[in-house]
């Protein structure tokens, strides 16, 4: 017998965090490391959050409550959803999670058996593909186009629908590609998956980014299209729009209050509750004015370290990335480089069971963190199927501009370091 269930190993995980030892043990031996893994604004948590959440310490407001999430918060996001989407939410069909993350694995729990299908955008947000296996589903990559603008079309998804299709996940603005969908596009993928799909389908989309949105460009939710709310669960959080990764809080909408019930079981048999005083800052967020204030200057001033950093990558010979609309990543195609540094020969000649573990794109990763102290993430970051020979990097602007600056320079003189490349790939210490 086996220590490990056979399920364990199925599930992958989230390399933003995972490469944060290896950061950390390069920062102990003395270097400077230009960190651009982490989706994490780097702006505080704005006044008016913070102050509430004092406030409700000093309330004592640190007991177990509502396992659905408290009703004050229920109804903030449940006003907010309704307006923007322009469609009917109640607090009841709102649940609260300890983050953005845990509704996108727990959907796959209460909705999939084992062999339905999911269709997931790829490159993508890890965590959707990360649990498909583990729950006994099927992956099924939406594979995007970086010369669409990484988005895709109605014909696209159709030619993935079947009548196993349980979930599709969507994710505008997108990690990590920022591209945002317009409602034209959205209307199109509607009438697709309203003629194609099972009637029980359900679409989770993952709108965590609806508020970081750049060039005086808006938000459109699949939630609004007509017949779409009824199969749409609308999943969002404090993490991004109120630069509040720690506290913890996310939410989503689903279509109706009985799977609502369903999640807050799950709930109740995980972690119980979310921390309330947290709980009533994210309501403050919501509801106060002040925020719009807030994201609006921490947009303003991703969309200028957008531009700096798009413009650096583009002239560096081999590179080519796309302006992102949203989000706070850019993903430039790196595969001019892979060729010009030798990298996909390097990969041909490595050992088959260490080409297995990595990809070009994880060479050249590897190589900026160790050699060139730059963390950025390889493209099987973002989607491991049927990615092996495309050659993207995430670089996250979340940090600062002269940080930035410095870490496209840095990536400018690794990109000419082809003798430093092949030592590096020659010592074959950190090769995947
Ligand atoms: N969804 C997307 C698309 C994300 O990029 C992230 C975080 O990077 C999350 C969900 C999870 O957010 P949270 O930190 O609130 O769990």
């Amino acid at each position: 017998m086996s220590l490990y269930a056979d399920r364990t190993f199925l599930i992958d995980t989230e390399n933003a965090f995972k490469i944060g030892p290896q950061i950390r043990a390069l920062e102990a031996q003395g270097h400077k490391v230009v960190k651009c893994n982490l989706g994490e604004p780097d702006f505080p948590l704005p006044a008016h959050i913070r102050e509430e959440v004092k406030r409700q310490l000093d309330l004592d407001n640190t007991h177990y409550t509502d396992p659905q999430g408290i009703l004050p918060l229920r109804t903030a996001v449940a006003k907010q959803m309704s307006e923007t989407r322009k469609i009917s939410v109640t607090p009841e069909q709102v649940v609260v999670f300890p983050g953005g993350k845990p509704p996108i694995g727990l959907s796959q729990q209460v909705y999939c058996n084992p062999g339905d299908e999911v269709i997931y955008p790829s490159p993508c947000f890890p965590i959707y593909e990360s649990f498909i296996r583990y729950v006994g589903a099927v992956p099924v990559p939406l594979h995007l186009d970086a010369t669409r603008g990484f988005t895709f079309t109605a014909q696209d998804i159709e030619a993935l629908i079947t009548p196993k299709t349980k979930l599709i996940y969507l994710n505008f603005p997108s990690n990590p590609t920022g591209g945002l969908a317009d409602r034209a596009q959205l209307e199109q993928i509607s009438a697709v998956i309203l003629n194609r799909a099972q009637a029980d389908v359900r679409i989770y989309s993952d709108e965590i980014y609806e508020n970081i949105i750049f060039d005086g460009g808006s938000h459109h939710s699949i939630a609004s299209v007509p017949g779409m709310a009824g199969k749409t669960i609308i999943a969002s959080g404090a993490s991004k729009s109120f630069s509040w990764t720690g506290g913890r809080i996310g939410w989503a909408a689903f279509p109706t209050a009985e799977e609502a019930k369903v999640f807050t079981n799950l709930n109740i048999n995980y972690f119980s509750c979310v921390p309330p005083f947290n709980q009533e800052g994210a309501r403050v967020g919501i509801e106060s004015p002040e925020s719009c204030k807030t994201i609006a200057a921490m947009t303003k001033e991703f969309q200028r370290r957008r531009d700096m950093v798009v413009t650096a990558l583009n002239a560096i010979d081999g590179i080519s990335c796309q302006l992102p609309r949203g989000a706070f990543y850019v993903f430039p195609n790196i595969e001019g480089l892979v060729e010009r540094l030798g990298i996909d020969a390097a990969y041909a000649s490595l050992p088959p069971e260490t080409q297995r573990l990595t990809t070009p794109s994880t060479l050249f990763q590897l190589f900026l963190l160790y050699r060139w102290h730059v963390a950025v993430l390889d493209r099987k970051s973002f989607g491991r199927v049927g990615s092996e020979k495309m050659h993207f990097l995430r670089i996250s602007i979340a940090s600062a501009y002269d940080d930035l600056a410095e870490g496209v320079e840095r990536i400018r003189k690794a990109a000419e370091d082809k003798s430093g490349f092949m030592d590096f790939v020659n010592e074959g210490a950190h090769l995947s």
